[in-house]
């Protein structure tokens, strides 16, 4: 696998064109060209390795060399816009490396590129992985050209029309994905590689105060419903939450706060913030919702606000395979090498997979400590360690739950 490292450097390269801006950050948002023409090359690229490859109606690419069990490895190449090289690629030309060199009797090969992981076009995530998971997908999002999610993916793939590929959820005895650490833990310790521990999902609810209009000169200060000073106090409120559940496995953030009113001399009457949270597992959920249940139902009763709370989009925390991952851990461990298992704010394909079939992650380290833009950067010899070392587990795996599956 190490001497084919100049095939990943050079796929590596050769990709990079598809959408690569003149400061040398990555533009290759879902459904638009260099998305569309950077999957048919890596299409040609895998058909040529002599695997039956797919693309379907909403531009998963995925490829297959042998039978079930399979193997899943997978990950996504488009990107957020002005974004970086590794982000998703990597996994993917992991994925491809893989392939390139398959000769497993215990198990089959899926490689798959998915569509659509990055929310920035259509404010929806990991797309492709979803409909592959037969989970419903909101298609009627618009990006700010007011284009929806099923018309961007009809025009560049073909939509429902061709069909969707579906994930084989019996035949599939693991899957795994290479990424970059999108944080600083691994740089912070000096260490390159990690077991990803759990992989928080992502949750956005919209908050509405409502209180009452009034003169802002006129109103007593014990008249007034003011719905600016009751969000003042959700907004503190959450970000002290969050400070108490991190070591628990959630952070939430208030994203965005519009406010209404009249004009510069009325009381608020209504405001909304935009809430974005991220769980590790259910039962952090539960107690922060506990918590900010709490503090509106405090506010609605000293200050005669109403706040309603909608949730709009909504991912399930799922667990990642505690017995993948320890294999992950023994091929680091059995490379003298510290084994940290640490979660992922950051979502991903695997947080969908891991709803379906035994799933695990590793990370590379990320040397910059930033993602999703230009800057973010792993260092060559991380890069080659992680893939040895993936590699390793995949090999492992495949004689362990290939033929036990
Ligand atoms: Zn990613």
């Amino acid at each position: 696998m190490v001497e084919n490292l100049s095939h990943f450097w050079s796929w590596w390269k050769e990709l990079q064109q598809f959408g690569v801006n003149a400061d040398g950050s990555l533009t290759r948002l879902a459904f638009t060209e260099p998305d569309v023409l950077s999957r048919r090359w890596l299409a040609t690229v895998w058909e040529q390795m002599g695997a039956r490859v797919t693309i379907d109606g909403v531009g998963n690419i995925i490829a297959q060399k042998g039978s079930p069990p399979f193997i899943l490895v997978s990950s996504h190449t488009d990107s957020v816009p002005q974004g970086g090289h590794y982000d998703g690629i990597l996994g993917v030309l992991a994925g491809t490396l893989l392939l390139e060199g398959w000769s497993s009797a215990a198990c089959g090969l899926l490689v798959i590129d998915w569509s659509c992981e990055e929310s920035s076009r259509f404010g929806v995530s990991t797309v492709g992985s979803r409909i592959a998971c037969q989970e419903t997908i909101p298609w009627d999002k618009q990006d700010l050209q007011g284009v929806s999610l099923q018309q961007a993916a009809t025009a560049s793939f073909g939509g429902a029309m061709k069909r969707y590929w579906t994930l084989p959820i019996d035949q599939v005895c693991a899957a795994l994905e290479l990424h970059m650490e999108q944080g600083s833990v691994l740089s912070d310790q000096g260490l390159p590689c990690a077991v990803v521990s759990a992989v928080a999902a992502p949750q956005r609810c919209l908050l509405t105060i409502e209180g009452e209009a009034n003169h802002s000169g006129s109103t007593a200060m014990a008249d007034r419903h003011d719905a600016i000073a009751a969000a003042a106090v959700i907004v503190q409120s959450i970000e002290q939450l969050s400070h108490q559940f991190e070591a628990q496995g959630l952070r939430a953030t208030i994203t965005r706060w519009d406010a209404s009113s009249g004009a510069a001399n009325v009381i608020a009457y209504r405001t909304s913030l935009l809430l974005d949270i991220r769980a590790q597992s259910p039962a952090a959920l539960t107690t922060f919702f506990d918590g900010l249940t709490a503090v509106t139902q405090t506010l609605q009763k000293h200050r005669g606000v109403s706040v309603t709370l909608h949730t709009y989009s909504q991912e399930q925390p799922a667990a990642l395979s505690a017995s993948l991952s320890q294999i992950l851990q023994e091929k680091m461990n059995q490379a003298g090498m510290k084994a940290p298992s640490i979660p992922s704010w950051p979502s991903h394909d695997s947080l969908v997979l891991a709803r379906h079939v035994p799933t695990a992650m590793m990370f590379v380290r990320n040397v910059s400590t930033v993602s999703h833009q230009a800057r973010e950067y792993c260092a060559p010899g991380d890069i080659a360690l992680g893939l040895r070392l993936f590699k390793n587990s995949i090999d492992a795996i495949c004689q362990d739950f290939g033929q036990r599956f």
